[in-house]
């Protein structure tokens, strides 16, 4: 060989060796007869060892992408061997004698002397593309991982769009364009936010999709030709919040009127014994004078009239955060009577079912009870737009429902509720109703006494057809107590009795009641009354004092006699005004303590003090 074609030779070896692309010369059978460095480098095997090896050697290890087993037959030399065109871009995974997976993106030229010859050889180059697999795969994965969450965000979707605001790629909704994502009314804002996104800017609106609110999120992704669109549905999030304001309302509006409630008390509890006194001074002239058959006549109507201003009362007072007192209540007496309480709202307008099954006791205090059904009832009488006692029905069902609560049903076949309206019935003085028919408290009432059971209350309705409200309520295992004999008779008893009230008013009226039956002393203070209490020889048989009083209150009162003179403080009966303190509530929260709740009538009064008499003189005769 000349010097100059030596040197020729041996550049180009220098150049086969310093290639980065293994290369291999194979035979026409497929043995390797020549190979450069970074074939051995790539493969794993020195020279020695692939010099000779055929492709399809059982040593090679060769794995489709997929991962199925490649045969040596199958390798793309065998295939340019057998078929005489070139192979390009063939990727195959071979594991080399260490054990590591290599990844070779393989091109093969056959070698053909004359055309129509089959190749006489090949030259396989092959460049390792394992780093780059694996960064495939990666990313790959990640936008597995990333299209997963994306599609599958609650309540979310997210878009690619592009500079003719249209949707490219979107995951988690079904919209394909900006018009069917948002509303018409709110197409220009979404299309004007997209625009600024795309210019860099991002932002957010708010637009409706029928009945959902979406809040949309424009961000820009550092160019102008494309932006990125999440769209999130938000109408749980602000339903909740309605109704989580709704219940702040309710809270605020029922402070005041617990407040409210308790002010109009006091002189309601006088101004109603006073006509009640004056009605049995009537009642002891036999026969009155036709004047003051008269006048009897008009304080009953004036009676009458307070009693409902008590009724309201009494709904006001269900606003109170203190909890009322619970007691096991029969459910089917607290319904029957709120339909007594009811007929006269209901009776020229419509008829009324009652279907009452059995349930176990609810732990709650009674007239709260009666009261749900009563508005309930009463609002179902409202709901006709002519009497008709024929067609309009009232259905109030009790029973034991799936889950063990006891559920009443009150359904009527009304006007129903429409739908826009229906959200807000249980708004505090939201009514539909003429002033002076409706207050719009009754529902609101119903809804804070039940959340106080932890029950539920809940309205189903339909326009023309008619409206049902289920309540459910947790039942109790406690035993319901003794009936009250139906029938009160007092003797005369002339028992001694203390009566304490700061309220003048209060005190005067309960003397005129109760000096009919008893020998009374009566103090404005506990301060005065302390020292009669613990001095009097003739111990006090019942002691009528009120719980909340300046200075010393009835429950310090009581704790002193507890201390000092334990039998009179049995005699004890509070008389409590609505809202009290924790320590006056831990006081009466104990069964055994006598209360009298205010408002109440001359009879109630009259009953308790000749129960309390009663009890201490039994046991002042078992202990004497
Ligand atoms: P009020 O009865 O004083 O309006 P409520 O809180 O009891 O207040 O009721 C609120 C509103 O709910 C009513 O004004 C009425 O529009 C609607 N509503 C309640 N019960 C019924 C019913 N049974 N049928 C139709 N509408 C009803």
């Amino acid at each position: 060989m000349s010097p100059i074609l030596e040197d020729e030779a041996a550049q180009l070896a220098a150049l086969f060796d310093g290639m980065a692309e293994g290369v291999v010369r194979q035979s026409a059978d497929g043995a390797i007869v020549d190979c450069n460095r970074a074939a051995e480098r790539i493969l794993g095997l020195s020279r020695d060892q692939l010099m000779g090896r055929s492709s399809i050697d059982p040593r090679w290890r060769t794995i489709h992408p997929d991962g199925v087993v490649l045969s040596g037959a199958d390798h793309p030399a065998m295939l340019a061997l057998r078929t005489g065109a070139p192979v390009r871009d063939f990727l195959m995974g071979v594991e080399r004698p260490d054990g590591e997976q290599r990844w070779i993106s393989i091109n093969v030229e056959p070698l053909i002397r004359a055309a129509g010859d089959a190749p006489y050889a090949v030259i396989t180059t092959f460049r390792d593309v394992t780093h780059q697999r694996r960064t495939e795969r990666a990313l790959h994965d990640e936008r597995q991982f990333l299209t997963a969450i994306l599609g599958n965000l609650p309540g979310t979707m997210v878009a690619v769009f592009d500079e003719h605001l249209e949707l490219r790629r979107t995951f988690g909704g079904a919209a394909t364009t900006f018009d069917e994502l948002v509303d018409a009314d709110d197409g220009p804002e979404l299309r004007a936010a997209a625009r600024r996104c795309l210019s860099g800017e991002t932002t957010q609106i708010s637009a409706r999709s029928g009945e959902r609110l979406l809040e949309l999120a424009l961000v820009p992704l550092g160019t102008a030709e494309a932006a990125l669109l999440i769209a999130r549905d938000v109408s749980e999030r602000e339903a909740l919040r309605d109704r989580l304001s709704r219940q702040e309302r309710l809270v605020t509006v029922g402070t005041l009127a617990a407040g409210v409630g308790h002010e109009i008390n006091n002189p309601l509890q006088f101004v109603a014994l006073s006509i009640e006194f004056g009605l049995r001074r009537i009642a002891t002239l036999d026969p009155p004078p036709p004047v003051l058959g008269e006048l009897a006549e008009s304080l009953n109507e004036a009676l009458r009239g307070l009693g409902r201003i008590r009724e309201i009362v009494r709904g006001l007072k269900a606003f109170t955060r203190e909890r009322p007192v619970a007691r096991p209540v029969d459910l089917c007496a607290a319904l029957e009577i709120a339909a007594s309480m009811a007929a006269h709202e209901i009776k020229l307008v419509a008829t009324l079912v009652l279907e009452l099954g059995p349930v176990p006791p609810i732990v709650a205090d009674d007239a709260q009870l009666s009261q749900i059904f009563v508005n309930l009832l009463v609002n179902a009488a409202q709901a006709f737009t002519t009497p008709d006692p024929t067609h309009n029905r009232i259905v109030c069902r009790s029973e034991v429902a799936a889950d063990g609560r006891a559920l009443v049903t009150v359904s009527d076949n009304g006007t129903g509720i429409d739908p826009t309206v229906l959200p807000r019935i249980f708004d505090p003085f939201f009514t539909t109703k003429a002033i002076g028919t409706g207050t719009g408290l009754g529902l609101s009432i119903c809804h804070g006494i039940v959340s106080a059971l932890g029950g539920e209350i809940t309205c189903t309705s339909e326009l023309g057809r008619g409206t049902t409200f289920r309540v459910a309520l947790p039942v109790s295992d406690d035993e319901l107590p003794a009936p009250r004999p139906a029938v009160r008779i007092r003797a005369p008893l002339r028992g001694r009795v203390v009566v304490i009230d700061d309220e003048v008013d209060v005190l005067d009226v309960l003397g005129r009641v109760l000096r009919e039956e008893h020998e009374l002393t009566m103090f404005s203070s506990a301060r005065e009354a302390l020292d009669h209490l613990l001095d009097a020889r003739e111990a006090p048989e019942a002691v009528l004092c009120d719980l909340m009083m300046p200075y010393i209150s009835g429950v310090e009162l009581h704790a002193r006699m507890l201390d000092r003179r334990p039998e009179l403080a049995r005699a004890f009966v509070f008389i409590t005004g609505g809202s009290v303190d924790a320590r006056s509530a831990e006081l009466l929260s104990d069964a055994t303590v006598r209360r009298l709740e205010k408002p109440f009538a001359a009879d109630d009064v009259l009953d308790l003090v000749a129960e309390v008499v009663r009890d201490s003189r039994r046991r002042r005769s078992t202990a004497g």
